[in-house]
């Protein structure tokens, strides 16, 4: 809380304008108050309204121990509607540690845990909180240690040694999410780069430029966004059919940049493939145009 004497020289009632400090410590300090109630009291619409606001500041909850992640992710039944658009908007909190040097990790792994919940919707829900939380995470911090020395998933009980005397252990399950865990995370290709190797474009006589030129390909890509109106991460596909000559050669664009230009206009995205189909084995295109060696690598790196 900011204390009261900060402000006593000043008239609190007179407020000049939006830039004023006074203003934004009230003001930030309703938004925080805002966006922890409705993650305790569950109000997905509250929270999301509040992350929605330009300039938010947040002030940590409990004497400024807790992120609002923090808070969102012990829920128990858990929120998956509340944790994930927290994900999105508040990345920088994924890694953050409370007074005990805990991340949400530990406190996801430790909800779930202790809840037990049986096969079902419920599980479904931790099991997504936890999996969305790590696949925001790098695969290294997994295992992270809070200031004693203990990992997120210390509570569970060891994989060949069932100590919780539950009939289904829940260990299985919730180590099981990070076992399955897709092994792609980040861009599959930098923006920047075309790959490994710059492909140099055929002389514009030769019958490989005619071939590119006239050929078309398909580039594409599937990746994860934010849905603003459901609330939810959603699978996207992004699709493009340029020609041969302009996803390889041609200097101002490549497929990175048909991909980035076509791809919708959205907050957070997360991919998860890539892929280049040129069709340089299709029959039809080879035999008229006789495309040389160069396209069936290029296909093969793709
Ligand atoms: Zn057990």
């Amino acid at each position: 809380m900011t204390p009261v004497s900060t402000f006593r020289h000043r008239r609190l009632a007179v407020i000049p304008d939006a830039d004023d400090y006074i203003y934004h410590a009230i003001r930030s300090r309703i938004q925080s108050t805002l966006l922890f109630q409705g993650i305790y009291l569950r109000n997905a619409d509250l929270v999301f309204t509040i992350l929605g606001c330009p300039n938010l500041t947040i002030i940590w909850d409990l004497e400024g121990h807790l992120t609002p992640l923090h808070a969102a992710v012990q829920l128990r039944p858990p929120n998956e509607q509340i944790v994930t658009p927290l994900i999105n908007q508040r990345q920088d909190d994924i890694m953050q540690r409370d007074d005990e040097g805990r991340v949400p990790l530990h406190h996801a792994i430790e909800a779930a845990w202790k809840t037990k919940p049986p096969e079902g919707e419920v599980r479904s829900e931790f099991a997504n909180v936890i999996r969305y939380l790590m696949r925001n995470m790098q695969r290294t911090d997994f295992d992270i240690k809070d200031d004693s020395g203990r990992s997120p998933w210390y509570l569970l009980c060891d994989p060949s040694n069932c100590t919780c005397g539950y009939p289904e252990c829940a260990a299985s399950w919730i180590r099981e999410l990070r076992d399955t865990l897709e092994p792609i995370r980040g861009p599959a290709l930098d923006e920047n780069s075309e790959g490994p190797s710059e492909p140099v474009a055929p002389p514009e006589d030769s019958a490989q430029y005619r071939a590119c030129v006239t050929t078309d390909g398909t580039v594409g890509e599937f990746y994860h966004a934010y849905d603003e109106r459901s609330r939810r991460v959603q699978e996207r596909i992004n699709l493009k059919t340029p020609s041969i000559y302009r996803m390889m050669y041609d200097p101002r664009y490549g497929c990175a940049k048909i991909l980035q230009f076509s791809r919708r206009r959205e907050g957070s995205q997360d991919f998860r493939c890539r892929w280049i189909h040129i069709p340089a084995n299709n029959v039809r295109a080879t035999s008229r145009h006789e495309p040389t060696e160069r396209l069936t690598e290029s296909r093969n790196n793709g």
